[in-house]
């Protein structure tokens, strides 16, 4: 039989956040200028935007910070072949 009861700890990091706000701790960094964070509290999931400011993770913009992670990684591991050795491709 399933009931509904809910994490304390965790109601009480929401209720500790609706207070006093967010405490973002950096996670991922994604390119040079966009950062995931994550809530040290409620674990609540942000990213900066294009235009620098952070905003709540939605599933969109994960998808977004993961292409723009996918393209940053390989620009670096293009810049750092070509300084040792010719990439194949
Ligand atoms: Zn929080």
């Amino acid at each position: 039989m399933k009931k509904s009861t809910p994490n304390s700890a965790f109601s009480f990091s929401k209720i500790y956040c609706s207070l006093f706000g967010h405490d973002y701790v950096l996670s991922k960094n994604v390119t040079h200028h966009i950062k995931e964070y994550s809530c040290s509290h409620c674990r609540e999931q942000a990213t900066t935007n294009s235009r620098g400011r952070l905003e709540i993770m939605t599933p969109k913009l994960k998808e977004i910070n993961d292409a723009l992670a996918s393209v940053h990684a390989k620009k670096i591991a293009r810049r750092k072949s070509n300084s040792s050795f010719q990439a194949a491709s």
